[in-house]
């Protein structure tokens, strides 16, 4: 049971201490204490099901016996830098992190978050190509540090400051809400992907969406020549939206005539989250140059890793690079014990099954309820677009958002929001979720649609 100040204190404490940037989900903010697998726990003693620690870093599950395992025991031996010493984890983890990988992605550098790890890809791509400029596409979401969140592009997330300079962003391929349509890889179609054709598995509306990119080389790009381009493969935060089929590949063959990189941004959709593939990115036949991940890889603890080439790798030895913690024997036990578990447990293959059950659940609420626009993702990585109306597509007012979120959470049920409008419901719990999980989720999720729907009425 918990035993810590009350409910009133902690927020007292919250309001008065705690830098006001940090915004609480539901309108009274949970005040959790513990977690097991999928489930959280309120000071009350009230159990929720998390479908969104995923995104939160929970690829396992909540304090999973496991990691905890090898945590401690490491915790126990050593926890200091692995930068400056050799360490038999570091180099293990190295090993069974990069067989894991395609192609010549075979280096890598561990640092402490997806910040950390998309500043470093965004260096070394500068330092390997000689060019400064870097693409990437509107309602991406790669960070907040200074030189990330000029890659991230949303206003919301903006400050009024001069952040990283040298960066633009392309038209965001969305077959949802973008101009063109678009087929994905998805066991659930857009609602609008009929409008696009799919020739030898390209979509019409990707080459578009190529077509605008190339533009933006040619407007906004010193010679057009390109450091690197960066993409989720699944975008996360702007709300799991997916790109019409064929996009990534052709925008990596453009971006390299032009003399940059492509980086994909695995942070929320690696470790079989998304089902069908390890790396997101294999699902739409492309290999980066460099992968940067994040989250999931240590199931809570702060890790991530830049993975890359021999060759980019090398340029960052032409001077000294530092990072105390990254890597370190404590983080790379746990990065072991992690891959470890993904593979005994069969997890990519559950996130699949279970995936799909949930998406075809959730595309019955689209057929059913008009402000259910759309019904995307792969795996457990899920959205559902909320709008005011199927045929404007006017995204859902914060209003009615926040009352069906509340509801949800009431019922014990936590779901993540995103997308520049906030009006996307994300799904990402952790990777252990059931078909029971699933269907009590279905459950509560259309009481709520219902409820505020004939509240509107
Ligand atoms: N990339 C993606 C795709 C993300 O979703 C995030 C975090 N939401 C980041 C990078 C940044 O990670 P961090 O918060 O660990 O810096």
């Amino acid at each position: 049971p918990y035993k810590g100040p009350t409910y009133q204190e902690v927020r007292k404490t919250r309001a008065e201490l705690l830098s006001p940037a940090m915004a609480t989900h539901f309108s009274s903010p949970l005040l959790i204490h513990s977690g097991h697998m999928q489930w959280l726990f309120d000071h009350s003693g009230k159990r929720y099901l998390d479908l969104f620690g995923g995104i939160v870093t929970v690829s396992l599950g909540h304090c999973h016996p496991k990691v905890v395992a090898a945590a401690t025991e490491q915790m126990h031996k050593l926890w200091h830098t692995t930068n400056i010493y050799l360490h038999p984890n570091v180099h293990e983890y190295a090993e069974r992190l990069t067989s894991k990988l395609p192609g010549n992605l075979k280096v890598a550098y561990f640092v402490n978050s997806g910040s950390e790890a998309n500043d470093l890809a965004m260096m070394m791509a500068r330092l390997h190509t000689g060019n400064f400029d870097i693409i990437s596409l509107r309602n991406a979401y790669h960070g907040a540090s200074p030189y990330t969140a000029s890659l991230t592009a949303f206003n919301t997330w903006k400050f009024n400051f001069a952040s990283g300079f040298g960066v633009h962003h392309a038209m965001n391929p969305d077959p949802y809400q973008g101009l063109w349509g678009g087929h994905r890889d998805s066991p659930v179609q857009s609602v609008r992907a009929h409008e696009s054709e799919l020739i030898d598995g390209v979509c019409s509306s990707a080459d578009k969406y190529v077509q605008q990119l190339e533009e933006v080389l040619m407007y906004s790009v010193p010679k057009g020549k390109v450091a690197a381009f960066f993409a989720e493969s699944i975008q996360g935060v702007g709300g799991a939206v997916q790109f019409p089929l064929g996009y990534l590949k052709k925008a990596f063959e453009l971006i390299r005539r032009n003399g940059g990189v492509c980086i994909s941004d695995e942070v929320q959709s690696g470790f079989g989250r998304t089902g069908e593939h390890y790396w997101n990115f294999e699902g739409h036949g492309v290999i980066p140059d460099i992968v940067t991940m994040a989250k999931g890889i240590g199931n809570g603890f702060p890790l991530a890793a830049v993975i890359t080439t021999p060759e980019i790798a090398a340029t960052l030895s032409r001077g000294l690079h530092f990072n105390t913690f990254g890597g370190s024997p404590l983080a790379t036990a746990i990065g072991l014990s992690v891959l470890e578990e993904l593979e005994n447990d069969n997890t990519q293959q559950k996130c699949k099954e279970i995936g799909t059950y949930f998406l075809q659940g959730l595309a019955k609420f689209r057929d059913k309820f008009s402000i259910v626009g759309d019904v995307r993702g792969k795996g457990l990585m899920i959205g559902v677009e909320i709008v005011e109306d199927p045929e404007s597509r006017v995204p859902m007012n914060p209003k009615t958002m926040q009352r069906i979120w509340d509801l949800c959470k009431d019922q014990g049920l936590i779901l993540g929001r995103g997308g520049l409008y906030n009006n996307v419901f994300r799904i990402k719990p952790p990777m252990c979720i059931t078909k029971a999980d699933v269907d009590f989720a279905l459950w509560v999720m259309q009481d709520a649609i219902s409820k505020v729907m004939e509240e509107s009425t």
